[in-house]
């Protein structure tokens, strides 16, 4: 636990959303000394099942191991990662080809929000609500006085809706045509069923299946692929069939049994980007992680940017003083650029993978780069 850092007027600041980049608002502005609610819908994930196909592996990058360590929490985080080396690139007839990563190139698996959940309880001027639901901000149910709102509760924000009623604000969303799916490769006779500290990749052309180590010694395998193609797909012979064709290096290590029941246990998951502007309104909201600029996955930085938010706005807290009608407008104007740069990076690494249908693996090399 930590001091306030100075004895400036206690400001109320409700975080909406406690995912990634909400716990770790929550730890940035208990450590500025601000009394801060978190509202987070679900429930406490510290006491919750994990649910299969949800869990979504994420590469931690310099930009997001940076806000971790100003809360103190980037060795904590790292140490509970899987550190990647290289790349492992599996071919059709099963050969594996390991491609090293560049010095800075590190993926890790999170643990990470239950970690940063934690560590903001140690704050005693932060408060975690969850099965708390934002459903209107005039809501009548519970009613919360704050200074300052800030948005972190995702895509499909609630909180950015209300943006949508005011003039002049800039929005656009689009949803491609991939989806993903999460398939498990458990352990075999306790280890891991392929080399751990590697990122395993299937490339084959508009499909492609990705797979990265738990702590648990499971893999989590993410198949990239057109929706129209994982609706070709409806009985487990076709499902079988279809990893026969073209992951058939991945049956044994799945699991037949479990692949025909898998692939249907959930639907694929859409992939949206998301756009707007400007991320506030006056000096009351703020919109900070996905909620602001939700990317495709194909530049693996979605999270790093969330949290590069929250370094970026403990800054300029720090710069204005706390004064939050300036704060507020000086973020939206330096983050938008910068935002919206990474959400067209991904898009356009996504889009130039889709052109090269018909070129070889290593021309994918480029595009699972920073996964
Ligand atoms: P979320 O994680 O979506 O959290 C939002 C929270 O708000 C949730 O807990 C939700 O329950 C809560 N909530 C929602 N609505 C309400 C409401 N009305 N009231 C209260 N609470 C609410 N990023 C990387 O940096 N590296 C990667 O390698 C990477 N890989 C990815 C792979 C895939 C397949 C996908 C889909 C994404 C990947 N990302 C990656 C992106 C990353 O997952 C997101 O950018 C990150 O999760 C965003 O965090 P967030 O806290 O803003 O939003």
């Amino acid at each position: 636990m930590e001091e306030p850092s100075d004895n400036r007027q206690k400001k109320v600041v409700a975080v909406v959303g406690g995912g990634l980049v909400g716990a770790l608002n929550a730890c940035f502005f208990a450590k500025r000394g601000l009394d801060v609610e978190v509202f987070e819908s679900r429930e406490d994930i510290r006491q919750a099942k994990v649910v299969k196909g949800r869990s979504i592996n994420l590469a931690l990058s310099h930009r997001g191991r940076q806000a971790l360590k100003h809360v103190g929490m980037e060795e904590k985080i790292v140490s509970q990662g899987i550190p990647m080396h290289a790349r492992m690139i599996h071919s059709l007839n099963g050969k594996q080809s390991p491609i090293p990563y560049g010095k800075k190139s590190q993926v890790n698996r999170l643990p990470a929000t239950y970690k940063l959940t934690n560590h903001s309880e140690t704050y005693p001027n932060a408060k975690l609500n969850f099965d708390h639901k934002l459903q209107d901000w005039n809501g009548t149910k519970e009613h919360i006085q704050a200074d300052l709102i800030v948005g972190c509760d995702g895509a499909f924000s609630a909180i950015r809706k209300q943006f949508l009623r005011r003039s002049r604000f800039n929005y656009s969303q689009t949803y491609i045509p991939h989806g993903y799916m999460e398939l498990t490769m458990p352990p075999i006779n306790g280890e891991f069923a392929m080399k751990p500290n590697y990122l395993h990749i299937w490339p084959r052309n508009t499909f492609m299946m990705i797979a990265l180590p738990n702590l648990d010694k499971t893999f989590t395998c993410t198949l990239f692929m057109p929706f129209d193609e994982f609706e070709k797909i409806t009985t487990g012979d076709q499902v079988i069939e279809f990893f026969q064709k073209c992951f058939p290096d991945s049956i044994p290590l799945i699991g037949a049994d479990a692949l025909r029941e898998d692939y249907f246990r959930l639907p694929a998951q859409a992939m949206v980007s998301v756009k707007c502007s400007p991320y506030h309104i006056g000096d009351k909201c703020v919109l900070m992680g996905d909620a602001a600029h939700a990317v495709v996955p194909f530049y693996g930085q979605g999270m790093n940017a969330g949290f590069e938010d929250c370094i970026v706005f403990d800054e300029i807290m720090e710069q204005f003083n706390e004064d939050l009608a300036a704060v507020l407008a000086e973020y939206s104007r330096v983050r938008v650029p910068d935002d919206h740069a990474i959400a067209d990076l991904a898009m356009y690494n996504y889009v130039e993978m889709r052109a090269h249908v018909n070129s070889k693996w290593f021309l994918f090399r480029k595009h699972v780069d920073n996964i």
